[in-house]
């Protein structure tokens, strides 16, 4: 099943959020419509991660900080052997860790060509 990420457009103002907020942070309104968030993603910082809590089943795990072509700045976990500051990165919605009896489901960023 393909799933997608929502990103919450205010009404008011158009700003997004991600994840949603109850009131817009920046004119205040609290009325918000979802966008599909996908596509490509600038990647403006990253750090791996060693020491994972339970239910990641790996030993290290990279995060990041992208920005969506529309603005928004989303975390993720990041799935790149040699990052770059600036680098195109493709937005995939997998298990991001597993708990018991849910999986969480989050982004992971992979590089845009392969
Ligand atoms: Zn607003």
């Amino acid at each position: 099943m393909e799933r997608e990420m929502q990103a919450y457009q205010c009404t008011q103002c158009g700003e997004l959020h991600h994840p949603l907020h109850y009131v817009c942070r920046k004119c205040g309104g609290r009325d918000f419509k979802e966008v599909p968030l996908r596509g490509e993603a600038a990647l403006l910082t990253w750090t791996k991660v060693y020491n994972l809590p339970e239910g990641y089943m790996r030993p290290s795990l990279g995060f990041c900080i992208v920005e969506f072509e529309n603005g928004l700045r989303v975390a993720g976990q990041l799935e790149v052997d040699r990052p770059i500051f600036g680098m195109k990165v493709r937005a995939v919605v997998d298990v991001v860790r597993e708990g018991v009896g849910e999986d969480y489901y989050g982004f992971i960023f992979k590089p845009a060509q392969e």
